[in-house]
């Protein structure tokens, strides 16, 4: 199998240096890769239903004997008609092809056939018309689904995947060696690949799949597990590892006690004997500023710089407010570095930073070009974490010797895909909130009754509150939904006289800054904003949010946003405006509406759909899972989550014959530059 890795597609059977190019736009570039290009999805040809049962108006399979026909007619204008008729023992079905001159070769009188489409019923019979076909004889079983794309379809896939097949050597060397098979039963890898694409039936498809995931966890965890050891270095920035209460007297209020517990670990981490590796998970308003604050006080005072490295402008402007604001008084030297600085100052901060003469650096991915140095970087912080890329985090770690790490997050996941998707950090849970939080309220409507959450908008106004209005970032024309400039439009419309101001992605970074600032400092009343406001800004006084087309979020998403409120003391509200009635969409959106409670939320959101909004390489760097992803099973992941730790722990990992497992990891990390450690 590892060879095949290194077998370029365009050597395969027919397909050539043309084609090559395509397939490795879907990911295969040679023909080991493809042979893990999984189908994604199978069409199932084994329980054809008797005609007169199969469900009409949907998609079915029947069988049938061609009874009639084929026979060709030419209809106006040309078209060219090719009618059959088969014949299940009870019922009988009207075939109708069009413009296809070859079907009336293939299908044969007198021969039975698998047909697939929808049935449908005119004059008392039934009918499919241009159903898929094949002969009962050579029934494929479970047919599948490849991804395409422009000038390679699902069958050329296919038909290129077949070939490599016949490539795999007769008795193949398995990457799991036979004993860790023997103990999960799991199948061999020879049969897995070749099931995983020729499924005869569920169960075989069953087998096969289970194999392949429990391989890919399996895989992911020993490379976390191995970034992770790989940080077991000596701790240089060996901190006193006591509990900085000089810092909580710094804070205009009381520490929660999860806060607490967080600072705790933190410290006693970074007085340890190997650096800091952990992460902050709380949802959001659960105060984790605070927690990094407090280790960037325990860093400035143990003698080194600290960083913070947040994913937007807007957001390290907004850190370096309210740390620089907190931490100054205290004697802390706060510097702030974004892409929005002209050359100049920019040139001046990183001087004061290589100098030692800036304890906490503040910043966007701006903080890892290049230019900047630090003296002596003692501790890192990512915030937000699941828009950095594992390289991103250990780019910045590189800037010291050996930093201390802290990365928060406040996508709030279940526990098990925490352990997955950081099995190379520790982690501290912030699972309570800030005392004397008012409930968000949240409500539920149609667009038709956008003015009367206009209406209650001006209300607030007048209170003197804020809101922020949110509108997908549509272009002009892109579909029926009204694009950002339309819904401005309306808005400046709906509140004459009312400072509002606009906030989108595709804005310069010093334009956000200020449509931003204004807000922040009450100047505009309105924020018309895409999703971009969505991580951690901070305005208390903002009370009201209303969200257009709530039904094209993810519950996750739409939590984050509705996060932006209730920061303050007063009574806040939420109005999704939904355009869709479909029932799922509804259900999805009343259960966002009844809980406020983030895990519950990353819950129903993975229950609905699935884990691949978890493990999208988008959130947060890992390499994309190939089929886990897709067929997540939880006890199959806590299963090879306890083979990869005694694997590793064992060192069995070290053995020959898991010498290929060995490979195949660091082949995973390879390709997403996702790790700086010789695994
Ligand atoms: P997040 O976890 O979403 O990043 P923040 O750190 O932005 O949350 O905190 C949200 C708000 O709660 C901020 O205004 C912060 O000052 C406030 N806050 C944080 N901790 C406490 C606390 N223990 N008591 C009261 N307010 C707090
Ligand atoms: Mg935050």
């Amino acid at each position: 199998m590892a060879s095949l890795f290194e077998v370029d597609i365009a050597k395969l059977r027919g397909v050539g240096e043309k084609r090559a190019k395509l397939f490795c736009k879907l990911g295969a570039p040679t023909v080991g890769d493809l042979l893990r290009l999984y189908p994604r999805d199978y069409v199932d040809w084994t329980s054809p239903l008797p005609i007169g049962e199969a469900p009409l108006g949907e998609t079915a399979v029947v069988r049938g004997e061609i009874t009639e026909g084929p026979s060709e007619t030419r209809a106006r204008g040309g078209l060219l008609l090719c009618r059959a008729t088969a014949w299940d023992g009870e019922d009988e079905v009207r075939l109708t092809f069009f413009n296809n001159r070859f079907i009336s070769q293939m299908l044969r009188p007198g021969e039975t056939y698998l047909f697939r489409g929808k049935l449908t019923q005119s004059g008392g019979r039934w009918a499919m018309a241009s159903p898929a076909f094949v002969a009962q004889a050579k029934a494929p079983g479970l047919e599948p689904v490849y991804p395409a794309t422009q000038g390679l379809s699902s069958r050329q896939v296919a038909a290129a995947v077949q070939a490599a097949l016949k490539l795999l050597p007769e008795n193949m060397r398995d990457s799991l060696p036979q004993a860790l098979r023997e103990k999960h039963a799991l199948c061999h890898l020879g049969y897995a690949l070749e099931r995983i694409h020729r499924p005869r039936d569920q169960e075989e498809l069953a087998v096969a799949r289970r194999r392949l995931v429990f391989e890919e966890f399996l895989i992911l965890q020993l490379g976390l597990m191995q970034i992770k050891s790989g940080r077991k270095e000596e701790n240089l920035h060996r901190a006193s590892g006591q509990y900085p209460e000089d810092f909580a007297r710094l804070l205009p209020f009381r520490l929660t006690g999860a806060q607490q517990r967080a600072i705790a670990e933190g410290v006693k981490d970074m007085a340890g004997s190997s650096p800091m590796n952990r992460l902050v998970q709380g949802d959001v308003g659960s105060g984790k500023t605070a927690v990094a604050a407090a280790l960037c006080w325990v860093a400035a005072k143990s003698g080194w710089q600290a960083a913070l490295m947040a994913p937007t402008e807007i957001l390290a402007a907004q850190h370096y407010q309210s740390l620089s604001a907190l931490l100054e008084p205290a004697g802390l030297r706060c510097a702030l570095l974004t892409g929005g600085l002209t050359p100049k100052e920019h040139r001046a901060v990183q001087a004061a930073i290589a100098a030692g003469e800036v304890d906490l650096a503040i910043g966007t991915h701006a903080l890892i070009s290049q230019k900047v140095s630090f003296r002596d970087l003692g501790l890192v912080i990512t915030d937000e974490q699941h828009r950095f890329g594992v390289n991103q985090r250990a780019a910045l770690a590189q800037k010291g010797a050996s930093p201390h790490l802290l990365v928060m997050s406040a996508t709030p996941i279940p526990r098990t895909l925490a352990l997955m998707a950081y099995g190379d950090l520790d982690i501290s849970v912030l699972d309570e909130l800030p005392p004397g939080r008012q409930p968000v309220e949240t409500y539920l409507i149609g667009p038709d009754k956008r003015e009367r959450a206009f209406q209650y908008v001006r209300k607030r106004l007048e209170e003197g509150r804020q809101a922020y209005l949110i509108c997908p970032l549509i272009t002009e024309g892109e579909t029926a939904m009204m694009s950002l400039d339309q819904y401005e439009a309306l808005v400046r419309g709906a509140f004459p006289g009312v400072p509002i101001e606009v906030l989108h992605g595709k804005m310069k970074p010093a334009q956000k800054d200020r449509a931003m600032e204004a807000f922040a400092q009450g100047e505009a009343r309105l924020l018309v904003a895409t999703t971009v406001v969505e991580v951690g800004v901070d305005v208390p006084n903002a009370a009201v949010m209303i969200i257009e087309n709530a039904e094209r979020y993810g519950l996750s998403q739409l939590h984050q946003l509705r996060g932006r409120i209730g920061r303050g003391e007063h009574k806040s509200a939420c109005i999704l405006i939904a355009d869709n009635d479909s029932p799922e969409t509804l259900e999805r959106l009343r259960l966002f509406k009844s809980t406020s409670d983030g895990f519950a939320i990353a819950d129903a959101d993975l229950k609905l759909r699935g884990p691949g909004d978890f493990f999208g390489q988008r959130q947060h760097g890992l390499p994309p899972l190939k089929i886990a992803g897709m067929w997540m099973d939880m006890d199959l992941l806590r299963e090879a989550q306890k083979c990869a730790r005694r694997v590793f722990y064992s060192g069995a990992l070290e053995g020959e014959e898991y010498r290929s497992l060995r490979a195949e990891t660091r082949r995973l990390f390879e390709k997403t530059g996702g790790t700086r450690l010789a695994l």
